[in-house]
């Protein structure tokens, strides 16, 4: 019998994948597979053509020299992804790719990157970074843990829902408590870590709602995470 099939759709791994971003993409790829359905993965980088189905999309961090990189092209594509979004497509952007999601990222050497506008949401370069291990809260994921390593300091806009609240660390600036921002399924976050092996709720909630979305229905068997909550434990415990 042939497996339903997702399309996973990673933004630019060349120039935007750090702090282990790349791990995402297998948590995801994994997870699909452990739940009977078959991974059709799609790497996409500056210049490739972007494909018509797309059920899930993620993209990872950058240095702000590869966001200059993939500025343009993520312009280019902005309108495609953006139908998407308005569509319910499940997204997750880290920290480079979540800036640029946003409205602009004005670099802190004076340069100012034109966002694509998905979450609404501005990020001003500055010169104090805010790095270390990172817990957060939502509602529906419960803690979330991970790892920030950002200069740029990203302020929610009057249509911006927050995507999670900082216990420990510091999120989208050094003045609010808020952490990442959130426009429909799409999510953008500046953890790394990577985010997806140590917080599978959030893993699950991409493959859920693309699979809904597809499928109809989603019956799994239960994933066995004890060692995904073993990480949990240590990871929330680091100090900042
Ligand atoms: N270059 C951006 C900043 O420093 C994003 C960094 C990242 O993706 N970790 O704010």
């Amino acid at each position: 019998m042939t497996k339903p099939t997702i399309t996973v759709l990673q933004l630019y791994p060349k120039d935007m994948n750090i702090y282990g971003d790349y791990g995402n993409l297998l948590v995801i790829q994994r997870r699909l597979e452990w739940y009977g359905y078959e991974p059709t993965i799609i790497h996409y980088n500056v210049g490739d053509v972007f494909p018509s189905d797309v059920d899930i999309i993620i993209g990872g961090g950058g240095q702000d020299s590869g966001q200059e990189v993939i500025h343009a092209d993520l312009l280019k594509i902005g309108p495609k992804l953006k139908i998407l979004a308005e569509k319910n497509v499940p997204m997750l952007l880290v920290c480079g790719l979540y800036q640029l999601f946003g409205n602009f990222f004005k670099t802190l050497n004076g340069k100012t990157l034109r966002g694509i506008g998905i979450l609404d949401v501005e990020t001003i370069g500055t010169h104090e970074r805010l790095i270390g291990n990172i817990v957060t809260n939502h509602p529906d994921f419960g803690d979330i843990i991970g790892y920030e390593n950002h200069s740029g300091q990203t302020f929610l806009g009057q249509h911006a829902e927050p995507f999670a609240t900082v216990i420990k660390g510091a999120g989208n600036n050094s003045k609010d408590s808020h952490e990442g921002a959130r426009f429909k399924n799409v999510i953008g976050t500046y953890l790394h870590g990577s985010i997806l092996p140590k917080n599978p709720k959030l893993a699950d909630f991409l493959i859920h709602t693309a699979v809904t979305k597809k499928y109809g229905d989603f019956s799994t068997d239960i994933i066995d995470d004890h060692f995904a909550d073993m990480a949990r434990a240590i990871a929330s415990e680091r100090p900042r």
